[in-house]
């Protein structure tokens, strides 16, 4: 489609224009587990007595399982931001969402569902001065624009002749670019309205709502400071002279750095903040963040070695599997260590039976074990590379 080859062009100016800014959330928190010694030791004794590891891989899902499938005859549109201009951007193409996830645009779910095809076809618009999108029904419009210079892309999307859910078009007379915003909610419409936007009545009509939201994820360091009693640090485990803490806040604080960076995901680090670990998930919810990874370290007898992850065997909200599965291949690839698999246990930091937070927790490897923490120690910088690729897979596929 030419639209494509149009959009790497505004992309590659995006790409050069980049200086991803994100809000800073103050410092801290720590982190959470309920794991007993006892628990602990009983679990990796079962597996170092011979427990088979079997690789998970088959129970990758594919990227867009957690979204709700469009029905024949309908189309998913999904919707994305840029920070830094401000735009809202719309595509029902999977290729064209990953490339601008790539770029720093961040994903924010499915703005609404619209007809495959349909009489009323919505065009779309680029402009190369400003940098943003048009679209419109309007025949009119879309060839007065193209004489002024914007280019044309083709249709977008189609509209619903039925008319059954009104998408409203809202113009921010103060923006550079991404002066339009577009939604099926009237109350979003109702308040840009208050806000000082232009509303623009109905641009086009929808089949269905969209379930728009916007993935923030919380990267949680654990133990810490007041993790397991009020203003008390807890260290974790210790070894080789390593305190787990103090890695899991390192790893917690670059592997967010680089989500930011690379992605431009939303990301709250919880280090050091205080936080016992089994009000974590609950801080989580109150944050209204969408997902948990929980970052921890192994120990054990000095010998056991490897990386292995969690989800609650009985209370993991829907999703956990999958955002496991995602976050332990993108650390098992990183690392290099033997693959000690997937794994359940009841551990309440992972509890979203209250809040219904996919959550998984990630034992990068073992401190105690020296050749661990030397091959960890080394490869610090890819490992948080490779967290924070599996965190933007795990938002584009919906958490
Ligand atoms: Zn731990």
């Amino acid at each position: 489609m030419r639209s494509l080859k149009a959009l790497f062009v505004c992309l590659a100016t995006f790409v050069m224009l980049f200086a991803i800014q994100v809000p800073a959330f103050g410092v801290e928190a720590d982190d959470i587990l309920v794991e007993t010694p006892e628990a602990v030791e009983a679990a990796t004794r079962a597996q170092e007595a011979g427990e088979a590891f079997v690789p998970d891989i088959d129970s990758i899902e594919a990227p867009d399982s957690a979204l709700r499938a469009a029905s024949d005859g309908q189309t998913e549109m999904y919707r994305l931001y840029n920070p830094n201009s401000g735009e809202h951007f719309y595509t029902a193409d999977m290729n064209e969402r990953r490339n601008l996830v790539a770029a720093g645009w961040r994903y924010e779910g499915v703005g609404w569902v619209a007809p495959t095809s349909s009489s009323a076809p919505v065009y779309r618009l680029y402009n190369p001065n400003a940098g943003d999108h048009h679209y419109t029904l309007d025949v009119a419009e879309r060839d007065n624009l193209s004489s002024l210079g914007w280019n044309y892309e083709g249709v977008g999307w189609y509209s619903d002749t039925d008319q059954t859910v009104m998408v409203y078009r809202e113009y921010n007379p103060n923006a550079i670019a991404g002066a339009h915003n577009f939604t099926t909610d009237e109350s979003e419409d109702v308040y840009l309205g208050s806000a000082g936007w232009n509303r623009e009545g109905v641009a086009w009509y929808a089949l269905d709502y969209g379930h728009a939201k916007v993935s923030y994820i919380y990267l949680d360091a654990g133990h810490g400071l007041g993790s397991s009693s009020p203003g008390v640090y807890d260290s974790g485990a210790t070894g080789n002279g390593y305190i787990e803490a103090e890695q899991t806040a390192e790893l917690t604080e670059l592997t967010a750095k680089y989500a930011r960076e690379l992605y431009g995901l939303n990301v709250y680090t919880n280090v050091n903040s205080g936080v016992q670990y089994w009000n974590r998930q609950a801080d989580a919810n109150a944050r209204e963040c969408t997902s948990f990874v929980s970052i921890h370290f192994n120990a054990f007898d000095g010998v056991a070695t490897g990386t292995e992850s969690y989800i609650h065997s009985t209370a993991a909200a829907p999703g956990s599997d999958t955002l496991q599965s995602i976050m332990h291949s993108h650390l098992v690839k990183s690392l290099g260590l033997r693959d000690r698999g997937t794994k359940q246990r009841e551990l309440s930091v992972c509890n979203g039976s209250s809040t219904g937070i996919p959550a998984t927790l990630l034992e990068v490897c073992f401190v105690d074990n020296s050749y661990d923490m030397q091959v960890y120690r080394q490869k610090i910088d890819g490992v948080a590379r490779e967290l924070a690729a599996g965190l933007n897979e795990a938002v584009n596929a919906g958490f």
